[in-house]
């Protein structure tokens, strides 16, 4: 759908830095609408709701003592944001155009349904999506449900990982809490990290390994997936002696880290980093084209938390507002 209306503030995105910025902004009177994105496997699963919707428990969110559940968080972020005006479309952003003004938004609702959003300011704030080793046989598996999969907290439930070996790739707290929940269901939880030692902090390497079915094998690499409908192991290959061998598993997840969610950026001029975040060098969250700003893990490849994506969700409305009173818009 196209309309006439120009927007004061389009946000991209519906995690906690979309959701914060949209109740900044909306209090701010700006009358903000939410682009929440389309739920798709990529075949990394990606939700409106962004990460926080494949995770079990937050413990680390401030003023949850006792913790809350991910995607319940994310409803009670969007209910707060809708409290105050905001609208909610459900639809992609396929692609920028900011060389006009005001920026022209072409957006995807995930049937056949294209059109065209017109804004004087854009908030990115798209997160991040779950990485893959890139192996032939760990996506043919991983796109037909045999078995692979990069979030644990989704599928490690399903019955066919119980009393089942099941193996984790990683050495970073995605890879501790993903395996530390899938001792809950699998007979042993087997890490295999490229390294001699883990990344992950050690509280969490901690609660992993003093489950008694957990175990970590280092300097390993999974350089191929076995099976043919379910995997029925995988070939690990040691990063010192290169020595190949076969490690029996009815279940890989992968926790490898992130990418970020960048790609409808391309063509915009919006400048982005080596590893492809969103630049915002030492401008707040001002991207390097006047009147757009960028919030949360699109932006942030260091701390990729909940909480300093939600502040920088706030820092991103704010500096819309304070940009859009400089303007002559209404
Ligand atoms: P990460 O810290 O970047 O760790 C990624 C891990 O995957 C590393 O151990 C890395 O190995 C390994 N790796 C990367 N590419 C690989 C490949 N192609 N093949 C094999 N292994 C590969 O990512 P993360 O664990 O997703 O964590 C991201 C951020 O979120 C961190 O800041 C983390 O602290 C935070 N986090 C916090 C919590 C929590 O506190 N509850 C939970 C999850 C994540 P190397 O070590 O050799 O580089």
């Amino acid at each position: 759908m196209t309309t006439s209306a120009v927007e004061r503030v389009v946000i991209i995105g519906s995690g906690p830095a979309g959701w914060t910025a949209a109740v900044y902004a909306a209090r701010a009177n700006l009358s903000p609408v939410v682009y929440c994105g389309v739920p798709k496997q990529t075949p990394s699963i990606v939700l409106p709701g962004g990460q926080l919707m494949l995770t079990t428990e937050v413990e680390n969110y401030p003023g949850f003592p006792h913790g809350v559940m991910g995607p319940e968080m994310m409803g009670m972020f969007q209910k707060q944001a809708e409290r105050f005006g905001t609208r909610v479309v459900q639809a992609d952003i396929e692609r920028c155009d900011f060389s006009k003004r005001p920026f022209e938004l072409h957006t995807d609702d995930g049937n056949g349904g294209k059109g065209t959003v017109r804004a004087h300011s854009v908030i990115i704030a798209t997160g991040a999506v779950a990485n893959w080793l890139g192996l032939p046989n760990e996506m043919r598996l991983a796109t037909k449900g045999g078995g692979v999969s990069a979030c644990a907290v989704c599928d490690g439930a399903l019955p066919a990982f119980r009393k089942q070996p099941v193996a984790v790739v990683g050495g970073g707290d995605t890879a501790m809490e993903e395996a530390t929940y899938l001792t809950k269901f699998a007979s042993e939880v087997i890490v295999l990290h490229r390294r001699d030692s883990l990344r992950a902090s050690k509280i969490m390497q901690q609660r992993f390994l003093s489950r008694p079915n957990a175990k970590v094998m280092f300097n390993k690499a999974v350089v191929d997936v076995l099976g043919e409908d379910r995997i029925s192991g995988v070939v690990i290959e040691d990063t010192v002696t290169k020595q190949r061998s076969e490690l029996p598993v009815r279940g890989l997840f992968i926790a490898i880290g992130h990418t970020p969610a960048t790609g409808f950026l391309n063509g915009s001029g919006v400048e982005l980093d080596t590893s492809g975040y969103v630049d915002l060098k030492t401008r707040g969250s001002r991207t390097n084209i006047e009147g757009v700003f960028a919030a949360g893990d699109v932006a942030d490849s260091h701390y990729r938390q909940a909480v300093t994506a939600a502040g920088m969700g706030c820092q991103a409305a704010i500096d819309a507002e304070r940009w859009l009173a400089t303007q002559d818009v209404h």
